[in-house]
C-alpha cells in the first residue's frame, strides 16, 4: 500500500470535495487485515458490502441496551425498540425520496421484496396470456419470482434484449410492451455487466404503451448513486441492506401508497392484522401488512444507520470516487489484450457503475479467483446469479471485481498485478 496522505495533501481533498478514503477505511474495521500474508483487497462488494462501526456499534447497542420486541409491550424497552425501528423506516423513506414513510416496507432484502410484489402485486392481477417483462441482464431474482407467478396463473415472462455491448435495447424493450403487459421489471444497476439502466426512460416507455406496473431491482444502485423513486417514475423500488454498507438479513421495498394499499398480505402471522377470528381476519394497513411476525428489529436500525453514514458522505462524492476506480481500472485493462472486459464498449450508450466481468484468456475464472485469493484479492467468480445473461454472452462465467466506497487506486493496481500473476501461471 502507499504511504498515507500527508495532511495537507488531505485537506486539498477534501477541499475539492473528493472522498478521504483513508480516513473512510479506518471505519471499517474489517478492511485492517490480513489475507495469506498480504493486505486484505476486498472487491467482492456487489455480493456483499462490509460494514462500518457506525452501524456495528448500532446494532450491539440496540443489543446491549434496549432489545425487545416492537409494537408488542407497553414498557419502556419494546416503546424504545419500536421508536428506532419505525425511526430507521422514516430514514430509509428519505433516503430513496419516498413521499411517506408508510410506503417503505422492511423485508429480508431484494430478494424477498421482488417475491412480495410478485405474490402481492402481480398474482391477484395477472391472467392467463399477460406478459411479464424482464430484461437480460436481469439477476436470479428478478427472474424466478415472475416464473413462479406466471406458472401459478397462466401469465408469461418475456426478456427484452440487450446490445452485444451490455446496454438494454430501449427500442426493441417499446416494441416488447403491448397490452396484455402487466408487470415491466429492470434491474437498475446490472451486477454483472455494471450497466445502468435509464430507469426513468423505461417508466415513460410503459406508461405510453400500457398501464403495466414498473418494478425496479436497485440492490446495485443504491449504494453507488443517488436514488429518487418519484423521478424514476417507477412503482416499486427493491434493495438489500448488506450491499449498502447495512446489516445482512434487511432490506426493503419501497412501494407507492396507493399500490400497497391495494394489495393482500404477502404472509400471514402476528402483527399485520387488526381483528383475528376463526371465520376470517382483517388486516391492518401498509407497511405493517406486509411485515408479519416478530421483523428484523436490530438489522433494521443498523440499516438506518447505514443511510445515514452514506447521506454523511454523499452520494455524489461516493459515485465520483467510485467513477475514478473504475476509469483507472480499465485504462490499465486495456493494454491487457488477454482480458476481455464484458459490457465496457468504449463509448457504450450508457453510464457503468464500478463493476468489472473479465474473461482471461486461458483461465478458468475459479482458478484465476484462487490465484487472486492467495494474494489476498477478494473477487467473485462464477456467473453471477445471472445465468440468461451469461448465455447471452456466450460465457459460462466470469471475474467479477466490483468497487465500494473504500477501494483505491492502489487496490486497482493490486488487481492488475494479481491479473499478471494469472497470466503467469496460466500464460
Ligand atoms: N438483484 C441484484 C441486481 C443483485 O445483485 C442481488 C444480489 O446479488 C439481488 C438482486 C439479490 O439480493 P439479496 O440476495 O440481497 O436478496
Amino acid at each position: 500500500m502507499t504511504a498515507p496522505a500527508s495532511l495537507a495533501e488531505r485537506e486539498r481533498l477534501a477541499a475539492a470535495g473528493a472522498l478521504d478514503v483513508e480516513r473512510l477505511r479506518a471505519s471499517f474495521p474489517i478492511l485492517d487485515q490480513e489475507v495469506h500474508g498480504h493486505s486484505l483487497v476486498y472487491l467482492d462488494n456487489a455480493a456483499s458490502s462490509q460494514r462500518p462501526e457506525a452501524v456495528i456499534e448500532a446494532v450491539s447497542d440496540c443489543y446491549r441496551t434496549y432489545y425487545a420486541n416492537a409494537h408488542r409491550g407497553v414498557h419502556a424497552l419494546s416503546e424504545r425498540s419500536t421508536d428506532e425501528y419505525e425511526a430507521a423506516r422514516g430514514k430509509v423513506a428519505r433516503f430513496v425520496g419516498a413521499g411517506k414513510d408508510s410506503e417503505i416496507v422492511f423485508t429480508r432484502g431484494t430478494t424477498e421484496s421482488l417475491n412480495l410484489v410478485a405474490q402481492s402485486y402481480a398474482r391477484p392481477r395477472l391472467l392467463p396470456g399477460d406478459e411479464v417483462l424482464l430484461t437480460e441482464m436481469e439477476h436470479h431474482s428478478n427472474i424466478v419470482p415472475w416464473q413462479l407467478v406466471c406458472e401459478q396463473t397462466g401469465a408469461r415472462v418475456r426478456a427484452a434484449p440487450i446490445t452485444d455491448g451490455g446496454d438494454l435495447d430501449l427500442a426493441a424493450m417499446a416494441g416488447l410492451i403491448g397490452e396484455r403487459t402487466r408487470v415491466v421489471a429492470v434491474a437498475h444497476v446490472s451486477n454483472a455487466l455494471g450497466t445502468v439502466n435509464d430507469v426513468a426512460a423505461v417508466a415513460r416507455l410503459v406508461r405510453d404503451r400500457s398501464d403495466a406496473a414498473v418494478v425496479v431491482d436497485g440492490a446495485q444502485a443504491v449504494p453507488h448513486m443517488q436514488v429518487d423513486v418519484s423521478a424514476l417514475g417507477c412503482d416499486f423500488y427493491a434493495f438489500s441492506g448488506h450491499k449498502m454498507y447495512g446489516p445482512g438479513g434487511i432490506g426493503a421495498l419501497w412501494g407507492r401508497g396507493e399500490l400497497l394499499a391495494s394489495m393482500p398480505p404477502y404472509h400471514g402471522g402476528g402483527a399485520m392484522i387488526t381483528r383475528v377470528t376463526f371465520e376470517r381476519t382483517e388486516y391492518t394497513v401498509p407497511p405493517h401488512r406486509f411485515e408479519a411476525g416478530t421483523p428484523s428489529i436490530a438489522p433494521a436500525i443498523g440499516l438506518g444507520v447505514a443511510v445515514e453514514f452514506l447521506e454523511s458522505l454523499g452520494l455524489e462524492r461516493i459515485e465520483r470516487h467510485e467513477q475514478a476506480l473504475l476509469s483507472h481500472s480499465l485504462e490499465q485493462l486495456n493494454d491487457l489484450p488477454w482480458v476481455q472486459v464484458l459490457g465496457q464498449p468504449p463509448g457504450g450508450e450508457s453510464p457503468r457503475a464500478a463493476v468489472l466481468s473479465l474473461v482471461i484468456d486461458g483461465a478458468h475464472p475459479h482458478d484465476a479467483a484462487t490465484i487472486l485469493d492467495e494474494q489476498g484479492i477478494a473477487i467473485r467468480a462464477g456467473h453471477h446469479c445471472a445465468q440468461p445473461l451469461m448465455e447471452r454472452l456466450g460465457v459460462p462465467a466470469t471475474v467479477r471485481a466490483s468497487f465500494g466506497m473504500y477501494n483505491t487506486h492502489e487496490e486497482v493496481d493490486r488487481l492488475i498485478s494479481g491479473l499478471h500473476e494469472v497470466r503467469r501461471i496460466f500464460g
